[in-house]
């Protein structure tokens, strides 16, 4: 039994504490078949406290600090590979904020108050029949208080659409400490000068837990126009999405590259080529989408594409579902994905790093007989996932082993190339191209920060501590 459990029985009731096997993946579907062995499953259990208020996440906190012991926040991540174990430790207390669920509009004030446990799915079903809602960030099951804590993105065009942090005007916070604090304001006019929400959006939970949400609200688009543009290269592909900016063609909504080998894995059932975008503009006014779209579709042929196919609403809303259910058809075929890392490049990259990633994997295939490789990803703000799958019957040791070796090598190729993080978080997973691209004050600054709000180190302490050891099987 965890040492605060008595004590947080005194004010959470006994149905929301629950303890449950260790377990270093997050079950999501890319994982759900991997068989971790037992002398790894047996260690310690994890304590997880389902909190339905500030209050009481307040009174954990306190207890946390009289006793110096850490807590978690729930968080997955571990999707990203099984060479990185999940973020809480065996034994650890793990705050679950599911009950916090609440959406709240103001349309008076034209914003809307959600609770941290509101997925993105869940906030656009509710405000899409009064005409606002939220491009798809990183995707329907997340939730916001994650979105924000990670500041991140995915199938959205950055430099359209910004981060979840251009959304948000304030925030309800419980400081490491236990205090409660809100930040931001209630108006449309964004705080200037020093807002201590700024420290929590990306803070990855290191500088407070974030119970309430207070978003400024947006108009949906009247009209999606989408297209599939194919290239006979991955390097044409790159530079037609480079000189988008440069021609000052319009900003995309949608802008998503997929490679031959993906397409085939994943049996696409249209025209494949070596590279395809699946791209998307929108629109308020009328026909205000569909001129986007002919813009963009003159760029791209003006820039060599070799085909484009106009898509119905219809058949673009089943593209959407194509590439969100996408790598679901690795488990039928007895695949794991190991690995999507993350490439956010400078955009006039684009033409050089995608070939030269391509080159890597042919040449990982080559030492690792039986993964595949594929190229997908949001490549509209210069963003790719180079991704790897390989045999679940291989078994968690051999998988681990092979792809810390395969993210040991992207990661040479990231550094060499002058990757950014733009999505996935940074710590602990990405904690090799942390301390390639900073120096030491940097991540001491950082530490310095950490140390004045949370004097004890209790809140998701993995995500600044250990860093050596973070990406170390338990
Ligand atoms: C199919 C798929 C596609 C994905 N695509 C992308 C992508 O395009 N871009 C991308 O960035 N990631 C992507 N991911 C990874 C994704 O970011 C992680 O899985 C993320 O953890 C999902 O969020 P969650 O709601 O499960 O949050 P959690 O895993 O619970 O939390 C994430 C982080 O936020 C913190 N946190 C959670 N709630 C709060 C709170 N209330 N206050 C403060 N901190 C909090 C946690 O401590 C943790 O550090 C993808 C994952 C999947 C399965």
């Amino acid at each position: 039994m965890h040492p605060l459990t008595n004590e947080i029985g005194k004010f959470i009731p006994s149905d929301r504490i629950r303890v449950t096997r260790y377990d270093p993946l997050v079950r999501t579907p890319f994982f759900r078949s991997v068989q971790v062995p037992d002398e790894i499953r047996n260690l310690e259990s994890f304590t997880i406290i389902q909190t339905a208020s500030a209050d009481e996440i307040s009174k954990v906190l306190k207890l946390a600090n009289i006793r110096k012991l850490p807590v978690y926040v729930r968080q997955g991540m571990g999707v990203i590979s099984p060479d990185v174990t999940r973020p809480e430790p065996p034994g650890s207390l793990i705050l679950d904020l599911s009950k916090m669920h609440w959406i709240n509009p103001n349309f008076d004030r034209h914003h809307v108050e959600v609770g941290p446990a509101v997925s993105e799915w869940d906030l656009n079903k509710a405000l899409h029949p009064e005409g606002y809602g939220y491009p798809e960030l990183i995707g329907p099951v997340t939730w916001c208080g994650s979105l924000v804590s990670l500041n991140s993105s995915g199938r959205s065009v950055d430099p359209y659409i910004g981060k979840p942090r251009n959304y948000v005007l304030g925030m309800e916070v419980v400081l490491p400490t236990g205090e409660i604090v809100e930040t931001g304001s209630e108006s449309l006019r964004r705080v200037c000068g020093f807002d201590l929400g700024q420290l929590v959006i990306g803070g990855q939970c290191m500088f407070g837990v974030i119970t309430n949400l207070r978003l400024q609200l947006l108009k949906s688009p009247k009209d999606i126009c989408g297209a599939l543009v194919h290239f006979d290269s991955l390097a044409s592909l790159g530079k037609a999405v480079s000189s988008i900016y440069k021609n000052h063609a319009p900003y995309p909504q949608v802008l998503e590259i997929l490679n031959r080998s993906y397409l085939e894995a994943m049996e696409f059932e249209g025209k494949i080529s070596e590279a395809v975008l699946m791209m998307a503009t929108d629109g308020w006014a009328p026909g205000e989408a569909q001129w986007k779209q002919e813009q963009l579709i003159k760029h791209m042929q003006s820039e060599g594409c070799i085909d484009v196919e106009i898509q119905s609403s219809e058949d673009w809303a089943k593209l959407l579902l194509f590439r969100e259910a996408g790598l679901s058809k690795l488990s039928p075929k007895g695949l794991v994905m190991l690995t999507g890392e993350v490439m956010d490049y400078p955009i006039d990259k684009l033409s050089i790093v995608l070939p030269a990633m391509r080159k890597l994997q042919l040449e990982l295939m080559e030492t690792y007989p039986g993964i595949d490789t594929y190229i997908i990803g949001h490549i509209g703000a210069g963003s790719f996932h180079p991704t790897v799958v390989a045999p679940v019957e291989w078994g968690y040791r051999k998988l681990h082993e092979v792809v810390k070796d395969c993210r040991k090598k992207i990661l040479a190729f990231k550094l060499e190339h002058g990757a950014t993080i733009g999505e996935q978080g940074i710590f602990p997973e990405h904690i090799g191209w942390y301390q390639g691209t900073y120096d030491d004050v940097h991540w001491k600054s950082m530490q310095l920060v950490k140390g004045a709000l949370d004097p004890n180190g209790i809140l998701n302490p993995i995500r600044y501590s250990h860093m050596q050891e973070a990406n170390a099987l338990p």
